[in-house]
Formats: structure tokens, sequence, C-alpha cells
């Protein structure tokens, strides 16, 4: 088998979106799963929608999810050319002559008011996917040239007549469409660009990609390619479009739909576990043979499978991303936890408030704002208690016990007995008068923590 290289060629246009973010994930676990190259490349050719620090955030968030690319702009192997489409203008330029040269592409004159005049006829016929008609081969010598020498022309591909384009889509099975239903395209814009479907294949070419993954929208954009292909008498790698990603609603993610959290920049910031999403992410179209949820990498590496890939759309569940982060976070060891809470509490006590907190915690920032509590003690609290007696019993019975965990469950236990109250009515009010919260994990550990003296200070205020 040659080698599999795979790739995920993001524009700087935005910041690494779940979609984006999948198609890489996808790419790479195809590509390791060979034993393969996974590669990142930008395709920077659309200036004006160019974001600043697009690309840097596209590389810093794949690396923090642990998708590592073999090449990519900071990391290129020569041999394959530029990993920026912005510094490949002349290789793209030096292969559109290549096929002019050839005939296999030409001149288009057209000015954009006659193109928006073809569109319209063609609307009128009831025809709406828009197929060039070769109007330029109407326009004078004269007018022509008058064109050329201002340089109001594009280059368009010739296409055969009736021929059929037709791939095996990894997740699909065959797809063919029929060269009369394209029409000849726009391969360098009037601009002097090349256009995304002419410079993503020269892109695939020279970088030897064996397997293209990508989301669906771009299989009207396939038949184009496999043109050019064909023109340059090249092979074409193979194909997989992965179906959409949905809201819960079963409606396609749109960026501008700010109900759902949808850039991995929003879950770093967030201090979620990025093997969590990882894992999460994986299981957005794909699924193990075994039916696992829980794996870490190279475990997901080693079951990857492309015939397992979903063709119907997959439902982004918040909820499933969080319970995916909180079986991580439990399973994170506390030495790990302790190095991201940059916490100036001791080893022990540090330990113990992982061991408490960890549980039930989904972020770090979560984590942090509970250590916050321990750090930061306030004096007085606003929430109201009703049962003030009880926290009179509970003080006598903490007073009479050593202050420890075990003796703080049992003066828990005693106020229980004598004050014949159990579950929330119990509980409530000493965590409230104790910690200052109204929710938290284990109750005795949860008062601990706070030490001694504090916990005393604080049965004081409840007269
Ligand atoms: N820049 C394109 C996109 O972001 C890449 C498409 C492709 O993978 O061919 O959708």
């Amino acid at each position: 088998m040659k080698k599999v290289r795979t790739r995920y060629a993001p524009s700087p246009t935005g910041f690494l979106h779940i979609g984006g973010a999948r198609t890489a994930l996808f790419s790479y676990l195809f590509a390791k799963h060979y034993n393969g190259d996974f590669i990142v490349r930008i395709e920077d050719t659309d200036v004006a929608r160019n974001v600043e620090g697009g690309e840097k955030s596209q590389l810093d968030n794949l690396k923090w999810l642990g998708i590592i690319p073999d090449e990519s702009p900071i990391n290129p192997n020569n041999k394959y050319g530029k990993y920026r489409q912005s510094e490949k203008l002349e290789r793209y330029l030096e292969l559109v002559n290549k096929l002019l040269n050839e005939n296999k592409a030409y001149k288009a004159y057209d000015t954009s008011e006659e193109l928006l005049l073809q569109k319209k006829e063609q609307e009128n016929r009831g025809i709406f996917s828009f197929r060039y008609d070769r109007n330029w081969l109407k326009i004078s010598d004269e007018e022509k040239q008058r064109r050329e020498i201002n340089k109001q022309y594009s280059i368009r591909l010739a296409l055969p007549e009736n021929r059929e384009y037709k791939w095996d889509d990894i997740v699909r099975g065959e797809i063919s469409v029929n060269s009369n239903d394209i029409g000849d395209w726009v391969i360098l814009k009037s601009d002097g660009y090349p256009t995304y479907n002419f410079a993503v294949v020269i892109d695939d070419y020279d970088m030897k990609i064996s397997h293209v993954l990508r989301g669906e929208e771009h299989i009207t954009n396939t038949p184009k390619q496999l043109a050019i292909y064909e023109a340059f008498g090249w092979e074409a790698p193979k194909f997989g479009h992965l179906t959409i990603i949905t809201n819960m609603e079963g409606k396609k993610l749109s960026k501008r739909d700010n109900s759902v959290k949808q850039f991995i920049e929003d879950y770093k910031n967030e201090g979620y576990i990025p093997e969590a999403i990882f894992n999460f992410l994986t299981l957005l179209g794909w699924t193990s043979e075994d039916a696992l949820e829980i794996m870490d990498h190279q475990t997901i590496i080693k079951k990857f499978d492309e015939n397992r890939l979903s063709k119907s759309p997959s439902k982004f569940d918040i909820k499933k991303m969080e319970w995916f982060s909180k079986q991580y976070m439990k399973n994170l060891s506390n030495s790990t936890i302790i190095s991201k809470l940059n916490s100036i509490k001791d080893e022990k006590w540090l330990n113990l408030f992982v061991d408490t907190y960890k549980q039930n915690a989904t972020t770090f920032t979560e984590l942090k704002e509970n250590l916050k509590i321990y750090e930061n003690i306030e004096t007085q609290t606003e929430i109201k208690i009703e049962n003030i007696d009880l926290i009179r019993i509970f003080k006598k019975h903490l007073l009479a016990h050593e202050f420890t965990i075990e003796g703080i469950q049992s003066a828990i236990d005693n106020t229980k007995v004598e004050t014949n109250l159990s579950g929330k009515n119990l509980f409530l009010p000493i965590r409230v008068a104790t910690t200052f919260k109204e929710h938290g994990p284990e109750l005795a550990k949860s008062i601990y923590l706070f030490g001694k003296e504090i916990v005393e200070q604080r049965l004081n205020l409840w007269k």
C-alpha cells in the first residue's frame, strides 16, 4: 500500500471550530492508524477574509487537543513545497499556463455584468446551478484584445463533454457527476489568484496526499477537482466526505449560533481536559466496533476504522461532552490536577482537596473556583438558616470530637440522632453554616478542609 498521507487544510478566516477540529481529527486518526503522515496546510488565498491570528489559532488549538501534524507551515518538509497557498502563487501560475498551452484551459473575457446576465437567463429557464455557457466565444476579437490589455479575463478549465466523474467515496460509496452538469469553471480569477478547486488539487498532488477526508459541503467540488487531475494526467487521491454536525434540534451547527460553544478556544479557556474533548470528538461521526466510548489516544488510533464512519449526521450534545470531561477528571492523577491549580497550599491538603472535589468536577476552572473558598476565607455569608437550633446541636457534638474527617462525620451522625432530621433538612443547614455554600461534595471532608479554627469561628456566628 502507498504511504498514507492525509491533510487538514483550513482557511485562516476564523478560529478552530468543532467541525474543523473533527475533520482534522479524523484525518489524523486515519493517517496514524495506517502509520502514515498527517499534514496541516493553510488555504490563505482569499485575502479579504483572512483574520489576524487565524492560522495560529488553528495550529495552537490542534496542538492543545493533541492533534500533532507531522508537517505544517511551522514544521514544513521542503520536498513537498510550501504549506501556505499564498507562498505558492508561482507554482499555480506555471500549471495554469501548462493547461493554457495544451488548450485544456482558456481565457474567458466576460465581464461580471455579462456573467450575471447569463446567470439570470439560465434561471429563467429553470437552471439554478450556474453553468458557464462559453459566452466568451461570442465576444468580438477586437473587444477581446481590449480586455486582454486591461487584464479583464479569468481562466476557465475546458471540460470534456459528457464525461462522468466518478469516485468511490470512503463514507458514501460510489458518486458520479456528469461534466455537462458542471460547466467550464474558473481556475484563475481576474485578480491573478487561483480558485480553491484548482489550488487544492495542486497542493494535494504536490504533497502526495493519498486520502482526503473533509466535510460533505465539498461533495460538489470533488468532480471539479477530478477534472483537474484528469487534465494533468495525475492519479487522484481517495475521497471521503464526512456528514454534518448538528445541534440538538437536528439543525446544522452554524458558527453564528451562540447557544452552543463552537470554538475549541472556548473549551480551552474554560479549563476542559483536552484528552476528553479529543475522545468526545472521535465519536462525532464514528463508532468503535465494540461500542466502547471512553478510550485513550492510542486505543482510538488502533481501533479507528474508516468503514465505520457514519453516513448520518451527528448531534453535538454538550451534556455528553461534560460527562466525558467528568470521567476524565476522575481518572486524572492528583499530581496532574495539582500542577494545574497553582496553589500555595501544602501537598497533603491539596491531595485531600483534589480527592474530594475531582469526583464531580467538569473543568479545571471549576476546581479552581472551589479552591478559592478555602484560599480566600470569607467571614460571613448572606445565606440564611432557619434551624439555628440544629447548628447549636451540631456545634456541641463537633466540639466533643477530635477534628478529623471521622470526628466530623460522627458529629453529623450524632446530630441526626438527636434532632431526628435527615437528608437535606440535616445536611443543608450544616453545610451552609460551615462552608457558606449550598452545594458541595462530601460534607465531612468539605468541612475538614477549612481546618478547626475557621469552622469554629463560623459556627459561632449562628446564635
Ligand atoms: N479550506 C477548505 C475548507 O476549510 C478545505 C477543503 C478541503 O479540505 O479540500 O473547507
